[in-house]
């Protein structure tokens, strides 16, 4: 759909609740036209806390030592994938921190290995959200089987991307970017996405991140609301930001608009919606998303696993969160893409 960026910005100040109400109407129709009336599930395996970064706004930042590291087992790991095969998800996405040592590659290119063993009967699709890392070990880890990967813009803004990450090499924009294309060039189908309702950012900014989204011809987006949490350099900004139900609103915009921009790619509705609003995700499949990351990290460690504060599901298992969203979706009569891996429609027809 032809939006400028001066429509984009309008339509994200607006304030009229008819206005913004057709809109997410016009992008859930868009998505219903063009990828289906179906919701696609990725069982989410939050895999370690570990991170070598130390990303401002984030509750398992490097130099937070109030936090407890873990790391799961390997068989732990895969009993979580078990679950994901009968549970039906068809996906998994393994996600954690950013470890750049030769023994975390190594490991997680066997699991990859194991899971495709593992579910040799009805593959499981696999998404990796692992961070920056060479373009060798994403190499390695497309071969033994990952078809996915998420790493996340954070801002298309240099300047605002600076002002929410430490000033050293290993938190600059350009090997962002970089990341991003080597994830490309690998052949992975990419996703990406932003925080949204950041300090400092305006509606311009958000604007030209979903232009950027569309001139880097992405495959899927993650997007969110930010999170403040009180043990990151970022809660000295906390009265900057946007009441919470400004920020989900915003958020929601995003994905609306970023419907009506790429109509064939994969969205999430993310689980930093569900923490500002308990419906949160149920609305932002209402505005065009079609994809949901139901968790199912064990209970041990899921409350280790806190990018932000108040998320919610720390005491569900995985099969509770999933019933919830199950009881949503079939009161609206929404299919679910059981045992499907929901690839990008555009990613297929590239
Ligand atoms: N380490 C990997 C994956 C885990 S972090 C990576 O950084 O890519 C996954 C995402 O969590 C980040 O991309 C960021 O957008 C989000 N996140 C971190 N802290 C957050 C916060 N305080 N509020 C909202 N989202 C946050
Ligand atoms: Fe580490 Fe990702 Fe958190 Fe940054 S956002 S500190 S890379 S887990």
């Amino acid at each position: 759909m032809g939006l400028d960026r001066e429509q984009i910005v309008e339509l994200l100040n607006e304030k009229d609740p008819q206005v913004v109400s057709n809109l997410f109407a016009e992008a859930y129709r868009i998505k219903v036209e063009t990828v289906g009336e179906e919701v696609y599930l990725r069982g989410l395996i939050e895999i370690s806390n570990i991170c070598r970064k130390n990303c401002l706004y984030c509750g398992i930042r490097s130099d937070n030592s109030t936090v407890n590291r873990y790391q799961l087992t390997k068989d732990e790991v895969l009993d979580a994938a078990k679950f994901a095969i009968d549970a039906g998800y068809g996906s998994i996405v393994i996600q954690g921190g950013e470890r750049h040592d030769k023994a975390f590659a190594r490991d997680i290119r066997k699991l990859i290995k194991k899971i495709k063993r593992l579910s040799r009967e009805n593959p499981l699709g696999i998404t990796l959200s692992l961070g920056e890392q060479p373009l060798e070990v994403y190499e390695d880890w497309f071969d033994a089987g990952a078809h996915r990967y998420l790493l996340r813009i954070e801002t298309s803004d240099n300047q605002l991307y600076n002002m929410i990450h430490p000033s050293d090499p290993i938190h600059s924009f350009n090997s962002r970017v970089q990341a991003l294309l080597d994830l490309k060039y690998t052949g992975y189908q990419v996703g990406t996405g932003v925080m949204i309702g950041l300090p400092f950012q305006t509606a311009g900014h958000l604007a030209d991140d979903l232009l950027f989204f569309r001139e880097f011809d992405i495959d899927m987006c993650g997007m969110g609301p930010y999170i403040e949490h009180s043990q990151t350099p970022m809660w000295s900004l906390r009265t900057l930001l946007l009441p919470p139900e400004e920020r989900l609103s915003l958020s929601l915009k995003m994905v609306a608009l970023l419907r009506l921009l790429m109509p064939d790619i994969n969205i999430a509705a993310t689980t930093a919606m569900q923490t500002l609003h308990p419906e949160g995700r149920e609305m932002a499949i209402m505005a065009g998303a079609n994809v949901v990351m139901p968790n199912m990290t064990i209970q041990q460690v899921r409350k280790e696993y806190k990018l932000y504060e108040n998320k919610p599901g720390i005491e569900d298992d995985a099969a509770i969160s999933k019933s919830r969203l199950e009881h949503f979706l079939n009161e609206k009569n929404i299919p679910i893409g059981w045992n499907r891996w929901g690839d990008s429609l555009r990613f297929r027809n590239r």
